[in-house]
């Protein structure tokens, strides 16, 4: 009925559908058809090694149990291959990841020692995009047990964690992924406690995460690969990756993906049929104007592919596109898997310099933030595989309402990149009182070095007091959003951060962590109230904005009168404030809490960042 216009008009010989039939079945916009070589990759129906999702023509993805039966039955068919597991979820499940090595080197230290390049893939951080897990399967049984790809396992080690967050991922129903084509039922984006992994690389709240970030420390993999599926718009792309380019944290590795790793794995994908792309081709500037452009994305270090430059991990987002049928999707997958293997392997030395160079650039300036200026004249511009779209006033929404037509455009549209919107000098360290052990704890987790003293210290350090505080009004996507309110479990807070030297007491059991370590673009990002994942804007530090003691009345008002009468400068500025401030005139709260701030009785570390800074 309501988004007839988009599928089928509905016409005599269609009856109208029930309410129940139109609330639960989607109507997506038409399927381009395809019929890429990659098909070639899906075994016959008789093949003993055939995986659930290729049983059913793609039409199913199987559950954790089924999972994780036919990965153990292969893991056992195959001296190769051997699962780990990197820790339990909230519900108690086992987070699996499977370890293939020609030679059969199973822990982190033996496998680093046989030089070849490692390559960490992860599916289903969000289970409803699960086109990884099922590419995963195939390509390790096409490595090992019926050897077609046998060639990948010389030259390369593969790590993959086929479900990340395994309670989402069994939290499955028809229902999971409404804009998506494919497979009939998923699981559902968050965890069992209703957190999304991919918000949580910066602040490690969730079991889930704190085990990938020990993974990532143990294994050093030379890439990381994190495969979702999109939201948004139509396009003709069937697959596209991306990563943080120039402008972040990891200017090296951003240029050898760039340069190197993205046209050729641009080019087999090619090759094979599918329709390659970057993942900025959903980050449409208008969602109902194409023509208004695009714009790169550089993540903050809570999703994967931030927090990989943060740590100059080479870190690498797939995003299939939902629109396209499932089976499509996952053999796109498999060849971007096979692909990146392939010439990671080849070209790992030239990675490994770059990983090197960024570890050791240590930049005086460290970016904490970006953003695209719209007002900015268009420089750049793009031929961009569109799917034709109309746009016209909504009944519905009262709104604009767009419609796919289904049909391949090229358009060249204008391309814009973010710019810093706020960065900051590299101190010599950070300092960190004890009482901030929930922080302490998360630096450990993420592998940064730091010293705890045992003697108290006298340090001269730049501390900042934190004006203006807000909890944080806005939604995700930028959409203002009047009501302050919670967000990832957190109560997130904004604030400006005023210089002010000072000479610190650090007691015993206080921390000092070095910002020139490997790591240290990390520690500034996580450490700096100006930046969008500290720990600060995630509402560790928002104990520091409560008054926790105050004065009688009947105590100050005597004592105002002593200290006007004493000081006639005070006499006067009270003098103007009342005169110029109507609100502070009409407040007799406001007044006296005037004369309280200059009395030494009012908390002196009152919204007090305590976090130094040694410059
Ligand atoms: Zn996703």
């Amino acid at each position: 009925m309501i988004s007839a216009a988009i599928a089928e008009p509905p016409t005599a010989a269609t009856p109208t559908p029930t309410f129940s039939e139109a609330a639960t079945q989607p109507i997506l916009p038409p399927v381009v058809p395809w019929n890429g070589k990659s098909r070639a990759l899906a075994v016959a129906k008789n093949d003993p090694w055939i995986t659930p999702s290729e049983k059913t023509d793609f039409r199913t993805t199987p559950s954790y149990d089924e999972t994780m039966a036919w990965l153990r039955k292969l893991a056992a068919a195959a001296p190769e291959l051997k699962m780990i597991s990197l820790g339990k979820s909230p519900e108690g499940r086992d987070i699996w990841m499977v370890i293939a090595s020609r030679e059969k080197k199973f822990t982190p230290e033996e496998l680093r020692k046989n030089g070849k390049a490692i390559v960490f893939a992860q599916a289903g951080i969000h289970p409803g995009e699960i086109d990884g897990k099922d590419a995963g399967l195939m390509l390790l049984r096409d490595m090992t047990v019926r050897g077609t790809k046998r060639d990948l396992l010389e030259h390369a080690n593969f790590l993959f964690v086929p479900i990340f967050n395994v309670d989402g991922h069994e939290r499955s129903s028809k229902f999971g992924r409404v804009n998506q084509r494919g497979p009939e039922e998923v699981g559902w984006r968050t965890n069992s406690k209703n957190l999304n992994l991919n918000r949580d690389y910066a602040k490690i709240d969730t079991p889930e995460m704190e085990a990938m970030i020990r993974a990532l420390n143990q294994w050093q993999p030379d890439l990381y690969v994190d495969i979702h599926v999109t939201d948004g718009a139509d396009y003709q792309y069937d697959i596209t990756f991306g990563f943080n380019g120039a402008g972040g944290h990891s200017p090296a590795i951003a240029s050898w993906l760039e340069r190197t790793f993205t046209p050729a794995v641009t080019n087999d994908l090619a090759a094979m049929g599918h329709i390659p792309g970057s993942t900025d081709a959903a980050n449409w500037i208008d969602p109902f104007d194409l023509s208004k452009g695009i714009n790169a994305w550089l993540a903050n270090p809570r999703y994967s592919n931030g927090y990989g430059d943060a740590r100059h991990l080479p870190a690498v987002l797939v995003e299939n596109h939902s629109l396209k049928p499932y089976d499509q999707r996952v053999l796109g997958t498999y060849v971007f898997l096979e692909s990146t293997i392939r010439f990671t392997a080849k070209n790992e030395k030239t990675l490994r310099q770059a990983v090197e160079t960024d570890r050791r650039a240590k930049v005086a300036t460290i970016p904490l933030s970006w953003d695209v200026d719209l007002a900015a004249p268009v420089t750049d511009t793009i031929d961009y595989k569109a799917i034709e779209s109309r746009t016209f006033p909504s009944a519905i929404s009262g709104g604009l309402r767009i419609e796919f037509t289904g049909k391949p455009v090229t358009t060249k549209i204008p391309y814009r990149r973010p710019h810093v919107t706020a960065s900051v000098a590299r101190p010599k360290a950070y300092w960190i009182p004890p009482a901030w052990s929930e922080v302490v704890q998360r630096l450990q987790l993420h592998g940064i070095q730091f010293e705890r003293i045992s003697q108290p210290r006298d340090v001269k350090v730049t501390m900042y007091r934190l004006e203006s505080m807000r909890i944080q009004g806005t939604d995700e996507s930028k959409r203002a959003v009047e009501e302050p309110q919670p967000f990832e479990g957190r109560v997130q807070i904004t604030a400006q951060p005023v210089a002010e030297p000072r000479t610190e007491h650090y007691v015993a059991g206080s921390v000092r962590v070095p910002a020139d370590q490997p790591l240290g673009d990390l520690v500034a990002v996580l450490l700096e109230p100006a930046s969008p994942d500290s720990f600060l804007q995630w509402g560790f530090f928002d104990e520091i904005f409560q008054h926790t003691e105050y004065i009688e009345g009947y105590i100050l008002e005597p004592m105002a009168e002593r200290m006007l009468g004493s000081d006639p400068k005070l006499a006067e500025e009270f003098r103007q404030k009342l005169a110029s401030d109507d609100a502070f005139r009409a407040s007799s709260k406001e007044r006296l809490r005037w004369f309280y701030s200059k009395t030494p009785f009012l908390d002196e570390r009152w919204k007090l960042y305590p976090v130094g800074r040694e410059e």
